[in-house]
Formats: structure tokens, sequence, C-alpha cells
């Protein structure tokens, strides 16, 4: 959501300056809120990672420093975010949880790629 946020007060700043038009300022907020699908997701934080997942949990070990879950798109392959320097940053705020940086899914039929921001997936 905060991509988002961004994102149009970007635009609107462009239009501020002068840099696009107004009508353009519109087709491009238009636009970005097209391509991005938002999925809401609820974290759980687990020892152990169950042996049954559920679609749009992601299950969280600190124990193990690693993070769970299936593909937002539905396609049923895990995706494994290990919590280290090599992988991937757990910020927890208001008991929700971000990642950075974003999610490719190479498993994925569907190549689903997204960042997790506050509990909300926003798809690119
Ligand atoms: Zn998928």
């Amino acid at each position: 959501m905060k991509i988002k946020e961004a994102f149009i007060r970007d635009i609107l700043l462009q239009q501020w300056r002068g840099d696009i038009s107004f009508s353009r300022m519109v087709e491009l907020i238009n636009e970005e809120m097209k391509t991005l699908k938002k999925i809401e997701i609820e974290p759980v934080f687990v020892e152990f990672i169950p042996d049954t997942l559920k679609q749009d949990i992601v299950y969280i070990s600190k124990e193990y420093k690693t993070a769970i879950h299936l593909c937002l798109c539905g396609c049923g392959n895990l995706a494994v975010t290990p919590l280290n320097k090599d992988g991937w940053n757990l910020i927890e705020k208001d008991d929700k949880v971000s990642f950075t940086p974003s999610i490719l899914n190479t498993n994925c039929p569907n190549r689903y790629h997204y960042i997790i921001t506050d509990n909300v997936a926003n798809v690119v």
C-alpha cells in the first residue's frame, strides 16, 4: 500500500512541477490502480513449519530464521524465504509484517512476483 502511495505522490509531484499534463497524470494513476493486485496475508508465528499449509498464510519461524508460504497465485508451489542477511528482512510493526526485498516465485508457472508490506502483498 505504501508503495502505491509513494508512486501516486510522485505522479502528483510530476504534474505539479509541470513535467506531465493533468490528463497524463490521471492516465498514469489509473494504470497503476489496474496493474497492482492486492492480496491480504496473515502472518503466523510457529516454531516448526506445519505439514499442511493454508493459502494466504505466511508461516514464520524465528527459531529457524525462515518463513514459508504457498505461492499467493494459488499454484501450490512453496515460497521459501530465509530470514538472514543473504535472504529476506522481516519487519514487524503493530502485528503486521513486511518483507524486503520482493518475492519472486521462480517455480511458479505464473512467475508471481510481489512485495509484502503491512500484511498486504502487492503483485507487480
Ligand atoms: Zn504461483
